[in-house]
């Protein structure tokens, strides 16, 4: 057993390495690849566009784990109106609604964050069909493609239409 005290060092220093550096490539690979199914018609491969995208806070906090299905999302997502409503270490979501240019199917993106001072750090991102939350996004209040691309704030924000 005493033989074996020295790999110890050597078993924290790998893992450090794999945190701070590896880590992070697996995630932000996995984000991108999520991010381009979204971007692309599964049925046409049509652009994708986002037509509507709404912030709503879920009741998680920091980096804890939650389902990530449609019905999480449905049944726990609050809409608020900006970012100044997140209470601080509360996670919120932006859902969007994406419209394919060609044959007009919908789906929804949901990207899930953290806001930390002015950045969002991102949890996850997920495409899901639009049918289980139609009635969801027909009571939400909206913000037009329009609306959003005439706020520029400067922050660090993780608009859908940007990550896409
Ligand atoms: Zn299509």
């Amino acid at each position: 057993m005493g033989d074996y005290l020295w790999l110890i060092p050597l078993i924290i220093f790998l893992l450090v390495i794999f945190v701070r550096f590896i880590l992070p490539y697996i995630v932000r690979d996995a984000v991108k690849k999520a991010a381009e199914k979204g971007n692309i018609c599964d049925k046409c491969k049509g652009g994708m566009d986002t037509i509507s995208e709404t912030l709503c806070l879920i009741p998680v906090s920091f980096d804890h784990k939650h389902e990530r299905t449609a019905e999480y999302y449905i049944n726990n997502s609050t809409p608020i109106q900006s970012v100044e409503q997140i209470p601080t270490g509360n996670r919120a979501c932006r859902i969007a609604v994406l419209k394919c240019r060609i044959c007009d199917r919908k789906e929804v993106g949901v990207v899930d964050f953290l806001r930390v001072r002015d950045t969002e750090i991102t949890e996850s991102i997920d495409i899901f069909p639009y049918e289980p939350f139609s009635g969801f996004i027909e009571r939400l209040p909206q913000i037009s493609a329009a609306e959003r691309s005439a706020d520029k704030d400067g922050s660090s924000v993780n608009k859908f239409s940007d990550i896409l």
